[in-house]
């Protein structure tokens, strides 16, 4: 599967992204909904300065590793390696359903492919109430 391992037992992968997200995806970056194994698809969103972001699911309280540039071959972590995190919110909501977007780079010939050797990331959180889409993290993760 084209996303980190870390998350793929959570994921699906969204048809037709651009119906809600600016972002162009195609054949190097797809755009996949979370959902919680517990079925719940509405998570608190935390974010820390790794970067790394985290969704808490709201019905039975598993953390699900959104995005955690420790945990790429090609990452360059920041300086900021302390984990105090921050709980994103938007407009008073602080429960979001939420989308991500991997990228991954042009494999050469020789080259095979590693589902965590991710280029780039962008998490998107959405609002059932309003039906707006923000974005919550834009890394280069390479
Ligand atoms: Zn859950």
């Amino acid at each position: 599967m084209r996303c980190p391992k870390h998350i793929e037992q959570y994921v699906r992968q969204v048809d037709d992204p651009s119906a809600f997200l600016a972002y162009e995806c195609d054949e190097y970056a797809l755009c996949y909904s979370v959902t919680c194994s517990c079925g719940c698809d509405e998570f608190r969103i935390c974010l820390s300065a790794v970067p790394s972001v985290f969704a808490h699911c709201t019905e039975c309280g598993n953390v699900l590793t959104i995005y955690d540039v420790r945990l790429y071959p090609a990452a360059t972590p920041g300086s900021d390696t302390t984990d105090s995190s921050d709980r994103f919110s938007q407009g008073g909501h602080e429960v979001f359903s939420v989308y991500v977007v991997y990228e991954y780079g042009e494999l050469d010939e020789d080259e095979s492919f590693n589902q965590d050797d991710i280029t780039w990331c962008e998490v998107y959180a959405f609002v059932k109430g309003t039906g707006t889409t923000v974005r919550v993290l834009s890394d280069e993760t390479a």
